[in-house]
């Protein structure tokens, strides 16, 4: 593997596991530059990012590069161009890994069951600006589309001529904190207060810091006043931005507020599928489906599992098969632990007592509303965390026929796309139960 793909691969784990904002700020503009004996060089761009990545993210990434290359590397940052010129030693420039080619545009944004409402909310926004959901609130746990969604927000908005600021919480902070040191004020107030539309990135940064907020909270009036959109993101939904000031938050409660969710087995095919269109040959979608079914908390971590493919499979000039796929789940699964496989009696626990039953009572033959009811729900989550197998759920569940637990699981399948309160009552189930690998299912 070249320094570049290395660095690639390592990349897509490593967003999973950071949060959004200083993955935004510190890792994106990075690259692979070579491999020195044990050493793994990597630019950045800038010397901040230089020495903020080797002071906090050092740990992390080594971990990151010895799971993929399997040897133990260290990792060494220094100022580099982030779009290639050349470094030192930079390696043979090879074809970029799918997921980090595509921009943020609505055209490249896949829209399935979980994004949807957001996704036609931004569209909304960007052709109405100002007039509709004006505050657009998102929130999602890292690695959904927030990010995508504001950018291709910001895009469209540019195409028409309105000149949209984005900003993410961190930047924002650093920007009126040196404001305010140097006397930069005016330039702040001008860009902000005179911005046509407001794209507010990762607003939870924000938390505990009083004045960047109340800051925020004039842009926000001085905008909304003459109807400008403004469109915020965060992690979590405005009522739980408990260290944002009362007043800040009320604000944000004016608009409309859109959760986005994790994509479900059938939506991480979709997302796979489109993110393989440009590549020749695409893996199969035998492959694809392979790396769709175990579940995971984000797109960015089914993006990694897609790059770390893409790059293995060009490392030995084979194409992907079945094993590729395994090899990668296999590392990722190792990377982040949070998403190891969950003991099956664990779920089948959880759903009961959820149901006030007993997981002797989801395995016996009772065929009530309440107990049916519940052995779906038990039989949609063990198949969504994508290690068993329908005969092994059926087993599991007192000795039930694969297809009758199929037809269980599709029909489970087409309600949780259409049901709000099924989605939930998951979701309750699974964080009561802490049950991580499929939380977000
Ligand atoms: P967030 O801001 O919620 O943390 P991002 O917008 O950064 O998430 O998305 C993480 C990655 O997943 C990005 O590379 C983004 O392009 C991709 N992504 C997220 N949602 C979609 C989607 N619906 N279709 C295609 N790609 C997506
Ligand atoms: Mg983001």
């Amino acid at each position: 593997m070249t320094a570049a793909q290395l660095w690639e691969a390592a990349l897509g784990a490593l967003e999973v596991r950071l949060a959004g904002p200083s993955f935004d700020t510190f890792l994106r503009g990075t690259r692979g530059l070579s491999v020195q004996g044990d050493r793994l060089l990597v630019g950045a761009p800038s010397p901040f990012a230089v020495e903020y990545l080797e002071k906090r993210l050092r740990g992390a990434a080594q971990e990151a590069v010895r799971s993929v290359a399997r040897s133990p590397l260290t990792v060494h940052f220094q100022v580099a161009d982030p779009e290639g010129g050349p470094g030192p030693g930079t390696a043979p420039s090879s074809t970029p890994p799918p997921a980090r080619r595509g921009k943020y545009t609505f055209s490249s944004f896949v829209v399935e069951p979980c994004n949807r409402l957001a996704h036609a909310a931004a569209v909304a926004a960007s052709r109405e600006p100002g007039l509709k959901y004006n505050p657009l609130f998102l929130h999602s746990p890292v690695g959904l589309g927030k990010t995508h969604l504001l950018r291709s927000i910001q895009h469209h908005l540019a195409a028409q001529g309105v000149a949209a600021v984005y900003v993410n919480g961190e930047q924002f902070t650093t920007e009126f904190v040196s404001a305010v040191r140097s006397g930069g004020a005016d330039a702040f107030r001008r860009k902000y207060h005179g911005a046509e539309a407001l794209l507010f990135d990762d607003i939870q940064f924000l938390g505990g810091k009083r004045q960047t907020q109340d800051t925020l909270f004039h842009v926000f009036n001085a905008l909304h006043h003459q109807d400008r959109q403004i469109v915020l993101a965060s992690d979590r939904p405005p009522q739980a931005l408990t260290s944002l000031g009362d007043r800040l938050r009320s604000r944000l409660d004016w608009g409309f507020t859109v959760e986005i969710r994790p994509p479900n087995q059938e939506s991480r095919l979709h997302i796979l599928r489109a993110k393989v269109k440009r590549l020749k040959p695409p893996p199969s979608d035998e492959v694809l489906t392979a790396l769709a079914r175990p579940a995971c908390g984000s797109i960015r971590e089914l993006e990694g599992r897609l790059t770390s493919l893409v790059a293995r499979a060009e490392l030995t000039n084979q194409t992907a098969t079945l094993a590729t796929a395994a090899t990668v789940l296999a590392e990722a699964a190792a990377l982040a632990p949070a998403n190891a496989p969950i003991a099956p009696n664990h779920v089948i626990a959880a759903v009961a007592a959820h149901h006030h039953l007993t997981a002797t009572a989801l395995a016996g033959p009772a065929r009530d509303r309440v107990t049916s009811r519940a052995r779906h729900i038990a039989i949609y989550l063990l198949r969504e965390s994508g290690t068993l197998s329908l005969g092994e759920i059926g087993r599991l569940l007192g000795g039930r026929d694969h297809s009758s637990i199929g037809h269980a699981y599709r029909k489970m399948q087409k309600s949780y796309a259409e049901d709000l309160s099924l989605q939930r009552e998951l979701r309750d189930i699974t964080s009561k139960a802490a049950v991580p690998a499929i939380i977000h299912q």
